[in-house]
């Protein structure tokens, strides 16, 4: 109990400290929330070419300080890992593998409505649609390692279908964060129930976790399957087996 107590102490006052003082251990400022792609291109808030330019240069700033902070983070890292960060393989490693982060991680720079765009389109169609084998490529947010595999998407169209393309789009948006294979899925599913509102929606993600197979248990050859059934797809038995007989045949 007393234990307990110690910890939540000690969290508030970690958290009191980062209130008062926005820098981090390195000296570099907490930055915002990375900007999605529709708040870049936002025309009604920066209605003026002069607004334009100055909001680019911000974010342009903002970018270079989150790199600068990120290498600063890695280079601590290469020390404590036991690494002389000074030697010459490693001279430029902090800022390529910051450089590589952001990219990993760059869905937190997208959004639906950007990704989506203007590719609904109205048809009378109520026949399943599917689309499988979209590759993907995410990080574990426990250990910060790539988690990767096939993603299928299936859905009943309901008055509107989504361009085939921005399904694999909509995988790239969530996969492109870090992640746990049970949110990834879920996000998907929601998002094209937002996009489109389907009748029904389904998808199956089978995945490998480099967390499992590069330490503890080393089951190289493990693969994780997770699944959200939405709408008919969760309530009509004989819709899922469809979609997920079409999943399994090669
Ligand atoms: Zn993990």
């Amino acid at each position: 109990m007393a234990a307990q107590q110690d910890k939540s102490e000690k969290s508030r006052e970690i958290y009191a400290k980062k209130e008062s003082s926005s820098f981090d251990a390195h000296g570099f400022p907490y930055l915002p929330k990375r900007r999605t792609n529709s708040e870049r291109l936002d025309r009604h808030e920066h209605d003026s070419i002069q607004k334009d330019a100055h909001l680019f240069s911000q974010i342009q700033e903002e970018e270079q300080q989150r790199l600068a902070a990120l290498s600063g983070a890695i280079k601590t890292m290469l020390v404590n890992v036991g690494e002389d960060p000074d030697r010459e393989g490693l001279l430029k490693t902090p800022e390529r593998a910051a450089k590589a982060f952001m990219f990993f991680t760059k869905g937190y720079e997208e959004d639906l409505e950007g990704v989506i765009n203007d590719a609904i389109f109205k048809e009378g169609t109520d026949e399943m649609v599917i689309v499988k084998d979209i590759e993907f490529f995410s990080m574990c947010e426990h250990h910060l390692v790539p988690i990767y595999g096939k993603v299928a998407v299936g859905y009943l169209p309901s008055g509107t279908v989504l361009g085939l393309s921005k399904i694999a789009r909509i995988v790239e948006v969530f996969s492109r964060r870090l992640q746990i294979q049970e949110r990834l899925t879920n996000q998907i599913a929601n998002a094209m129930l937002d996009a489109i509102q389907p009748a029904g929606v389904g998808v199956v993600i089978e995945a490998k976790h480099m967390c499992m197979i590069m330490r503890g248990v080393q089951k190289t050859s493990t693969t994780a399957v997770t699944s959200t059934m939405l709408g008919v797809f969760r309530e009509d038995p004989k819709t899922r087996e469809e979609f997920l007989s079409f999943v399994k045949s090669k």
